[in-house]
């Protein structure tokens, strides 16, 4: 019997050994795709990272999930940004954007709105604890900031609230290319973080200042390349949703009912992100925020 036992637990042990090395190597696996000849987008699990060329260096915009896809992420910024990480700039304070940054040596510059950096150290300070505290933002802005790097401008800009209420967009200037962070998911359900100020119902408001700016290609935070019309598509859709939630809460309408509307249409294509057991973004939990929002169920609030 202690044989039979001893076995399995081998078994167990060899098949939970394969699966952290299958793990490893899917979380170390990034993809990179050109958009012009000085920018480039690396898709892996988390969020997108925009890369700029320069002459004195990578400018790095998000950092995925992990410290080790931070150090991949690192390595690639280098080759494709011609030489070391100048700028990184964190688009929001969610950790699929920002456990890289302790991969980048201390004193990178690191930039990211005021209202992200008091939610990284409120909603997440037990990451930010002992070395990874000196890859915090360093530099935080309100509203605008430009850098001129290596014959380059950056432009990052809060234009206001949508996905958590410190969103920051970042933009290219000279390559016209924008990383929208997460106010822009390409054909996939938005999470929308209302514990952290975000919003529904001034989401797209936000998305006509983001339409408002310079540019032809998008980087979303999630889902493929895109551009001014895939982003006009997604306003759309979020207009709807907050319609839906609107509609509810004047007719009194349960959420059950609220996730039965037919109002919902401009979704046509979108795929579902998940992790098991933790969280399914998909049709019938955007309704729920935009439900939640709405008849006030949950005060999107990010103090
Ligand atoms: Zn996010």
């Amino acid at each position: 019997m202690a044989r039979i036992l001893g076995g399995i637990a081998l078994v167990v042990v060899v098949a939970l050994a394969l699966l952290g090395v299958y793990g490893v190597e899917q979380v170390r696996a990034l993809r990179a795709e050109t958009l012009t000849p000085d920018v480039s987008c690396i898709f892996g699990l988390g969020g997108n990272v925009g890369v700029l060329r320069t002459s004195e260096g990578a400018v790095v915009v998000d950092t995925m999930t992990f410290r080790m896809q931070g150090e991949r992420v690192r390595e690639l910024a280098e080759e494709l940004g011609g030489g070391p990480v100048q700028v990184v700039l964190n688009t929001h304070w969610h950790r699929d954007h920002t456990h890289g940054n302790p991969a980048f040596p201390p004193g990178t510059t690191i930039v990211a709105t005021e209202r992200t950096l008091e939610h990284l150290r409120n909603r997440d300070g037990a990451y930010w604890t002992g070395a990874a505290a000196g890859t915090l933002p360093n530099q935080t802005i309100t509203d605008q900031h430009e850098i001129k790097l290596g014959g380059k401008t950056i432009r990052a800009m809060h234009l206001g609230r949508g996905h958590t209420d410190g969103d920051m967009v970042v933009l290219f200037v000279e390559d016209r290319v924008l990383h929208t962070g997460d106010l822009f998911f390409n054909k996939l359900y938005p999470s929308v973080d209302l514990e952290s100020g975000g919003s529904v119902k001034e989401w797209g408001d936000t998305l006509d200042r983001v339409l408002a700016l310079d540019f032809d290609r998008v980087i979303p935070g999630h889902g493929p390349v895109s551009d001014r019309e895939g982003l006009v598509a997604f306003q759309r859709f979020m207009r709807q949703l907050w319609q839906v939630g609107a509609e509810a809460a004047a007719k009194g309408q349960s959420l059950a009912e609220a996730q039965r509307s037919t109002l919902l249409t401009a979704d046509t294509g979108y795929g579902v992100m998940s992790i098991p057991f933790v969280l399914r973004l998909d049709r019938d939990f955007v309704i729920q925020r935009a439900w939640q929002e709405a008849t006030g169920a949950v005060r999107p609030d990010g103090r």
